[in-house]
């Protein structure tokens, strides 16, 4: 009989002890968190050459700022659309970022800015395009969603309606930034030269989350493309191109060439993968984004998380700015491979 008690606490200590260990081990990779929260800043050609230290340090202070809005709202107890809106709010008010302040500028010198949200729960999903007076597109998004019989509202009509919604309404002026200014004269001098636009750096931005209830919700922010042409519509307010969220697989949100997102409807592929072929996350979000596009000289990456929250982002591109946050761990974020 002692000899069994002694046998019985001893497989409990160990047992106890190896779960102690690989928690740490894995520190925010950790399984089954209650809830979790991943973001992203855009994936290019960004490198440490590019990004000088005292850069890089704002950028990881940003991202390291909206997942912690987001994880406050989800260790509270609250929805993950709450928390993929706060996130992306506050990396639309940064100038680091093309999304909100600090969007690139289209071919005629406007800031376009389109935006989308989806509940994984519910399949609902709300989204705005090529829109100039926003200040948050992403909370238009959400209005258009929860507010309206529809998914998708473009310009002036998804203008007057986030107004009478009593969203916040800016001077296009608002959006102006010296350095996307910049970046526009330099492609437009190169397209005269016929050259190739080595330019393109990204800067959308864009959360997935899940929630102490098991839900996910997936958003993502833009300013689209430098010198893209006049009324151009990118990946990022089409659901399931750039952005997609189903409770029973994955939420997703993308960044990258979105003329390529769209044509290879990639956030839904993803979910899509892990429905009928049975992948996971990792294989599903790799196949896509280091196969598929890379196949098609495609570049980009996603953040994705699955309803166990694992989190997964793969991007094919020097760098992708971008972050995670589980319950029980601290924010990490990370900007090159
Ligand atoms: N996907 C965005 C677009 O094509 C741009 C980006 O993510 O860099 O509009």
């Amino acid at each position: 009989m002692k000899f069994k008690v002694i046998y019985f606490l001893a497989i409990i200590s160990i047992s106890l002890f190896s779960c102690q260990d690989r928690s740490s081990e894995k520190g925010n990779r950790s399984s089954n968190p209650e809830w979790a929260i991943v973001v992203h800043g855009g994936a290019g050609n960004i490198t440490p050459k590019r990004i000088p230290p005292a850069k890089e340090q704002e950028y990881k202070d940003k991202l390291t700022e909206a997942l912690e809005a987001g994880a406050k709202i989800l260790d509270s107890g609250g929805p993950s659309l709450d928390a993929v809106e706060a996130a992306i709010m506050i990396m639309e008010d940064c100038e680091l970022f093309n999304a909100g302040k600090g969007a690139v500028f289209n071919a005629n010198g406007i800031n376009e800015l389109d935006a989308s949200i989806m509940d994984g729960q519910t399949l609902d999903a709300g989204a705005v395009a090529s829109v100039t007076t926003i200040r948050h597109p992403i909370s238009a998004a959400r209005m258009v969603m929860e507010k309206s019989k529809h998914v998708m509202l473009v310009k002036e009509g998804a203008e007057k309606f986030a107004e009478r919604k009593g969203l916040e309404i800016v001077d296009p002026s608002y959006f102006f930034t010296e350095r996307r200014w910049e970046s526009l004269q330099k492609a437009k001098k190169r397209e005269q030269g016929k050259k190739k636009d080595k330019t393109k750096k990204s800067g959308t931005v864009g959360c997935v989350a899940l929630d102490r209830n098991g839900n996910l919700a997936a958003g993502t922010s833009t300013g689209g493309m430098t010198n893209k042409k006049y009324g151009r519509v990118g990946d990022s307010p089409i659901i399931g191109a750039g952005t997609y969220a189903n409770n029973n697989s994955c939420a997703v949100s993308g960044t990258g060439h979105g003329e390529f997102f769209i044509r290879n409807v990639v956030a839904y592929d993803i979910s899509a993968r892990m429905l009928y072929n049975g992948e996971t996350l990792e294989q599903a979000s790799n196949k896509v984004i280091n196969h598929i596009l890379k196949g098609q000289n495609a570049n980009g990456g996603v953040i994705a998380i699955d309803k166990n929250g694992n989190i997964s982002m793969p991007f094919n591109t020097p760098g992708m700015f971008r972050g995670s946050h589980k319950s029980g761990g601290r924010p990490e974020v990370f900007i090159f491979e």
